[in-house]
């Protein structure tokens, strides 16, 4: 009687131990699976060592593992999706995502467990979100009698190239496994304190648009302009005269980039070349501000280049890349006031702070079907508050010198997803 007593206490132990002590011990495995995503990165599509990796560790907690989801449908392009699957009785499924895929970076942080493979680097920190998902992976097996529906795990390849959700969704995710109640996903952040979490209810990052020009003018000697139809003159026209669409039609209320990251034209000094390329990135949050710009971009460059005597039939040519397009991503309101609510009950008010939207992009808003299903991506501090009450420079994501302090921000992403995903399957 007294050993079962005994055993009981030892079990109800367990499930009471407070999920700081559960993370604490899980600690220094997640580290070490951290710095070794960190020290091998995969670029975009080509995550088959890190896929197999996060598989490997979810199904020795116990979930049942697929691997290999996605379709990129392109001929040779295999995509390496991972789910893993938890049913712990009757309630809401939630989405867990994580990315999986590195940056074409080469690393200059100099840290020990820096990258070892040439001009790839995890400088976005994939490798904080997957070691993320197999902690609170770990703590979820771990308290089943805490919670009860279904945990649907995403490891999701290509989200730098915003094409890895699309691609799961296009392998019919939703039917072949479950179609979520809620997704949630976390991201770092290179500006908050390590470990702080920030939500944003509503916009939270910002469509993004990939927009090509091609202007077109007739070339010739450079000596002898008369003869020809500079693109070159033209296109250093459209590049001023594009940032009147954001300056000039839009409404200073909404937020708009218009940034041209590339101009390619001419070979030589005296060659007045046949045409010019601009390569553009379009960020939005407004569908019908969206659909504005895009057009006013596409209006522009083809009225100045009637102007300069441009004929038609060499007009500016624009097109719109969709498949380096994603759509904004949109906090349900509600979702995310009940998150943050559960958080700041067990984090503190300190630690859980209200942030405004970015002009970044995302392709974890696919999960939510155009908003059929309550989406919310948290952000998760990632800097030394040392460093930044220093007033010290930071590096943004996607810098060479990115390096998030791991304990303090893994430490942190899994008690806010692990208390997300409580809060949500209760
Ligand atoms: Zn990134
Ligand atoms: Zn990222």
């Amino acid at each position: 009687m007294k050993a079962l007593a005994l055993i009981l206490l030892a079990a109800t132990t367990a499930a009471a131990q407070p999920i700081d002590s559960m993370i604490e011990r899980e600690l220094p495995s997640l580290i070490d699976t951290y710095k070794t995503l960190h020290t091998s990165p995969e670029v975009s599509m080509q995550e088959e060592k890190t896929s197999a990796m996060v598989a490997t560790q979810l199904r020795a907690l116990g979930y049942t593992v697929a691997d290999h989801i996605g379709d990129y449908q392109q001929a040779g392009k295999t995509c390496y999706g991972v789910v893993a699957m938890m049913k712990n009785g009757d309630g809401p499924v939630v989405l867990v995502r994580t990315d999986m895929d590195a940056l074409p970076v080469q690393e200059q942080t100099g840290l020990p467990y820096a990258s070892r493979i040439a001009n790839v680097m995890h400088a976005c920190g994939h490798d904080i979100h997957m070691a993320t998902l197999i902690g609170t992976a770990t703590i979820l097996a771990q308290i089943k009698d805490r919670w009860h529906g279904t945990v649907m795990l995403i490891g999701q390849p290509a989200e730098e190239v915003v094409q890895g959700a699309a691609a799961m969704m296009r392998d019919r995710l939703y039917e072949r496994f479950a179609r979520p109640t809620y997704a949630i996903a976390i991201h770092d952040n290179s500006s908050l304190p390590a470990g702080q979490i920030a939500y944003c209810p509503g916009f939270f990052m910002a469509n993004t648009d990939a927009v090509n020009i091609t202007i077109r003018g007739l070339g010739g000697h450079g000596a002898r302009p008369e003869l020809t139809k500079d693109p070159v003159v033209v296109a250093a026209e459209v590049v001023l005269a594009l940032q009147t669409i954001v300056s000039r039609e839009n409404s200073p209320l909404d937020p708009v980039v218009v940034t041209v990251g590339a101009i390619h034209g001419g070979t030589k000094r005296n060659i007045i070349p046949d045409e010019v390329s601009l390569l553009l990135t379009v960020r939005t949050f407004k569908p019908e501000v969206r659909k504005r710009v895009l057009a006013s971009i596409e209006r522009v460059p083809k009225g100045i280049a009637l102007a300069a005597g441009i004929p038609d039939d060499r007009a500016p040519i624009v097109e719109i890349n969709r498949a380096e397009s994603a759509d904004a991503t949109y906090n349900d309101p509600a979702l995310t006031e009940r998150l943050a609510r559960a958080l700041k009950r067990d984090m503190g008010d300190r630690n859980v702070v209200q942030v405004d939207p970015l002009m970044v992009s995302e392709d974890f808003g696919r999960f939510g079907l155009d908003g059929k299903i309550p989406i919310c991506m948290l952000n998760v501090g990632a800097v030394d508050p040392a460093k930044i009450a220093s007033g010290a420079r930071l590096p943004s994501l996607h810098s060479s010198e990115f390096a998030p302090v791991p304990d303090a921000t893994i430490r942190g992403a899994v008690k806010a997803m692990t208390l997300s995903v409580l809060e949500l399957l209760r």
